[in-house]
């Protein structure tokens, strides 16, 4: 079996008296682009902080490439991060935004110069080296983000709602342009949205989150077609749910009333029921 990329085994955290996560765990292959799906507050950013480092957990371990990192400071994690908000330093311009990473590894000029040409061609700003991030659309100041993320090669790119700013339009077209390149980089994405179609478009696999679990880790097709909770299937809504009541339940046979109807639902084993 390969190798994976990035495993988190048994996360827990908790804030003062709140558990934010609850002993969570999954493990990402190289190049897989993984969403973190779930609704506001149930823990999707508290995960990336600890796969980046900014936060530490109480409990499990981080794998990065097979090596435990729990223990490890930012810096030395080769893992970036997209936020929503951008976070681009707004006294520098794009070229000297998105050199800042190399400059720090005091990579030479000449190797920085050739790589932000090509990394800003890739996010198609080509030419826009010298605006200041006020001078740039909100779509064009995330590409800048993106590029000052990827110019390192990272081994794991993280990305909180890094669309949630933009109008709908520029976000379809934004989702696009990242999951071409993701394919084209190979870089493994853990990222993060609350948008359902958001998630089923771009990602290899969606982790349902939901108050510090993963509710159910799948493809887009196993969580709309087999949602595995009747969380997730609400949460998605892609299965018809209807309420009643049950009225008798026998040999793997239940009898529901749902508003004026009586269903009988047969089963082929009582198993679950
Ligand atoms: P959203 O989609 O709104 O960003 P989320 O799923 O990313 O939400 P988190 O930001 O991970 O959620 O927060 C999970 C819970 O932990 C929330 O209840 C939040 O209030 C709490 N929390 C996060 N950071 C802290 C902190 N530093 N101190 C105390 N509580 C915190």
């Amino acid at each position: 079996m390969s190798q994976s990329i990035l495993e988190l085994q048994g996360i827990e955290k908790s804030f003062g008296e709140t558990k934010v996560l609850k002993n969570i765990s999954i493990a990402v292959e190289k190049g897989e682009f993984v969403t973190l799906l779930g609704p506001s507050g149930c823990g999707k950013t508290t995960t990336l902080r600890i796969i980046s480092g900014l936060e530490q957990p109480d409990g499990g371990r981080v794998l990065l490439d097979g090596v435990d990192v729990t223990e490890q400071v930012p810096e030395k994690r080769d893992v970036n991060t997209v936020f929503q908000n951008y976070a681009l330093f707004p006294h520098m311009n794009v070229y000297d935004n998105v050199a800042y990473g190399l400059k720090l590894k005091k990579t030479p000029k000449r190797e920085i110069k050739e790589r932000v040409a090509e990394t800003l061609a890739m996010v198609q700003l080509d030419g826009y080296e010298k605006r200041m991030p006020s001078q740039l659309s909100g779509g064009q100041r995330q590409r800048v983000a993106i590029a000052r993320a990827i110019i390192n090669k990272p081994k794991v790119l993280l990305l909180d709602e890094p669309l949630g700013a933009l109008d709908l339009q520029l976000r379809r077209q934004m989702q696009l342009e990242l999951k071409r390149l993701q394919r084209k980089l190979g870089i493994t994405f853990i990222y993060i949205t609350h948008d359902q179609e958001e998630a089923a478009n771009m990602s290899d696999r969606i982790a349902v989150m939901r108050d510090g679990v993963f509710e159910q880790i799948g493809t887009p097709a196993e969580i709309y077609s087999n949602p595995g909770t009747e969380y997730v299937a609400e949460f998605t809504g892609s299965t018809d749910i209807r309420r009643g009541k049950l009225l008798s339940k026998e040999n793997g046979r239940m009898l529901i009333q749902v508003g004026q109807e009586r269903v009988l639902i047969e089963t082929e084993s009582e198993e679950g029921l």
